[in-house]
């Protein structure tokens, strides 16, 4: 790692008359796509600092995935977050696949989970120890980390008590900044090296969002994004609850990328502990569906349009029969007495057979069973 001393510039690079040739200190922000990770990028670069973007792709990232799928969300904004933040900023932004590593973040939090299975404080100091991992690097030669964390505003992964045990089990320790709430904590490397004015910074707690948003204002920036549900599909109460069935009915607590995807969709229903079914809510969603046909047995309801179907666990026929009537239920067929279904199992011909259902009615479909 580079040695840094001193000054605002450091003489990394020296021009041809071997003058030295002052180089802004360089940040790398930790962006989430949100407002706050956006305002403290930009507090820090207006501060003559050279600001890159990092972003992490987990897989539970909450990035437009369903609504490029489902039909109902077409005019809903599909960019991405992050992309467009770092567009609004002008600064380059570094995106990496982080799917593999995540999962043991996600699996085996040290410091346990938020309200549902969002392991917030293990995934912030995973993502400040990946963060400093890349800035440190060589050919990188970043000065140090910026994050819009705020004390206070998340109960239990952005309190006071936090910050110091992210940046130390992170290995970031002074090095990491958080311009929004810097002031109520005690000043960090680059504070006290100069690279950036403290005073300049600011002093945000809790959970209101007012002094961001006068910020963003007065910064000049109409338009960003704030999930309401935080920044991935960990902190969804039913997202949550369909992952931990998945562990439940696997007896391990490990998932695939295509698991945790096919979370996000469909409607889901577990009539036995073998098995589970994906039912799709629209076209959209029948189509996404669709694509996993060779790795799951399907149902199609065909006499009558509307329902396509994933099924999930080691079943029988007379499992997938059960299964066809729960599915027509879904379809245009469901008032009808019988509703012909197609089913179809990987390995075996794409044209499956004919099963004939009466659709189940609501009663005979207990809460329970829904996912
Ligand atoms: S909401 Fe998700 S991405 Fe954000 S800190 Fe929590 S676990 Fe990590």
């Amino acid at each position: 790692m580079e040695a840094i001393i001193g000054s605002l510039y450091t003489e990394r690079h020296m021009n041809n008359t071997h003058t030295p040739m002052p180089t802004p200190r360089k940040a790398v922000a930790l962006i989430s796509g949100g407002l706050d990770s956006m305002l403290a990028a930009r507090v820090i670069a207006d501060q003559g600092v050279h600001v890159e973007g990092i972003n992490f792709y987990t897989g539970f990232c909450v990035e437009g995935h369903t609504h490029a799928i489902r039909k109902k969300d077409r005019d809903k904004d599909k960019r991405n977050n992050a992309l467009w933040v770092a567009e609004q900023l002008g600064i380059k932004l570094h995106i990496i696949d982080v799917i593999e590593e995540y999962k043991d973040v996600v699996i085996n939090p040290r410091h346990g989970y938020g309200q549902h299975l969002n392991p917030c404080l293990d995934c912030k100091v995973f993502m400040v120890h990946k963060a400093q991992a890349w800035a440190w690097m060589e050919e990188h030669q970043f000065d140090f980390i910026i994050t819009g964390e705020v004390i206070g505003q998340r109960p239990k992964s952005q309190r006071k008590a936090t910050m110091p045990l992210i940046a130390r089990e992170s290995g970031a320790d002074d090095r990491l900044l958080r311009p929004l709430s810097a002031r109520n904590l005690p000043p960090t490397l680059p504070e006290k090296e100069g690279w950036v004015d403290r005073e300049r910074l600011f002093d945000f707690h809790g959970r209101s969002r007012k002094p961001q948003i006068e910020l963003a204002a007065k910064l000049g920036f109409e338009d960003f994004s704030q999930p309401s549900g935080g920044c991935c599909f960990l902190t969804d109460k039913s997202y949550s609850k369909r992952l931990a069935d998945l562990w439940q009915s696997r007896g391990r607590r490990d998932y695939e990328f295509d698991d945790i995807m096919l979370l996000k969709v469909g409607r889901h229903l577990r009539p036995r502990p073998h098995y589970k079914i994906v039912i799709g809510r629209e076209e959209g969603e029948n189509n996404y569906l669709s694509g996993y046909r060779h790795d799951f047995p399907t149902i199609k309801t065909i006499s009558h349009k509307g329902a396509f179907a994933l099924v999930d666990g080691e079943v029988t026929d007379d499992d997938l029969r059960q299964a066809a009537a729960i599915v027509a239920r879904y379809s245009q067929g469901r008032d009808s007495d019988q509703v012909q279904t197609q089913i179809t199992r990987p390995g075996q011909p794409v044209c499956g057979y004919i099963v004939t259902v009466a659709p189940m009615s609501g009663d005979e479909i207990p809460s329970s069973w829904y996912v």
